[in-house]
């Protein structure tokens, strides 16, 4: 069954970077419906190549009016991620990891959104995505495969870095950090993944393996 995906981050290039692969991939794939909002326009470049890279992707989007590099925890943000999700009902949010190495714009993104999703759709699954520089306590659990979808991943990164040039966007590095969460999934493969932190899943009725099925 399709479901709806909400991509919630500060700046357009977050969503290429962090989760392009798997927008590319098995969201379209399965037709999901997907949406990324944007609390700013980070610059007018960047404002400008984003239509180019949704349309490569196949999302719809939408720009906050919030200032980029300067986007706090305010009544305002949580406001407006609560309009935005009351309106679209996501299954899945995606959103920035908490993280001391990044931009305060990611992590007030993700304080705001966790807050909203928290009253307004208590059983959608929130991600988080991988923080744009190194961080050692980043530590996922979910891995999406991006093999086929790299290609697609990294055309849209070289959308923006024609504007920004950015090293964190070099095809090299991008590629080079999907083939380690691929090794660490499968080891001695050429998998390529994208690689999440899960916050919160709800699983519903659970129904418990026999223990018999449980692989030793
Ligand atoms: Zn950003």
């Amino acid at each position: 069954m399709a479901s709806k995906y909400l991509i919630a981050v500060g700046h357009p290039d977050d969503e290429v970077l962090m989760c392009g692969g798997t927008i590319a991939s098995q969201m379209k794939i399965k037709n999901d419906e997907i949406r990324v909002i944007l609390t700013s326009d980070g610059n007018q470049d960047r404002h400008d190549v984003l239509p180019h890279v949704a349309h490569l992707l196949g999302f719809e989007f939408s720009i906050g009016p919030f200032p980029a590099t300067n986007t706090h925890l305010t009544g305002e943000l949580v406001s407006f991620f609560d309009q935005e999700i009351r309106d679209f009902q996501p299954d899945v949010i995606v959103t920035h990891s908490l993280s001391k190495y990044q931009s305060q714009d990611h992590n007030s993104v993700h304080r705001a959104v966790v807050i909203s999703a928290s009253r307004l759709v208590p059983t959608a699954t929130i991600l988080v995505g991988e923080p744009t520089f190194i961080d050692p306590e980043f530590n996922p659990v979910i891995f999406s495969d991006i093999t086929h979808a790299i290609e697609t991943k990294l055309q849209a990164a070289e959308l923006y870095s024609s504007s920004l040039g950015r090293a964190y966007m070099a095809p090299k590095y991008l590629r080079d950090r999907a083939a380690y969460w691929g090794q660490l999934v499968k080891p001695g493969e050429d998998t390529l993944c994208e690689a999440f932190v899960l916050v919160r899943h709800y699983q519903g009725e659970t129904v418990l393996a026999d223990s018999q099925d449980i692989p030793m």
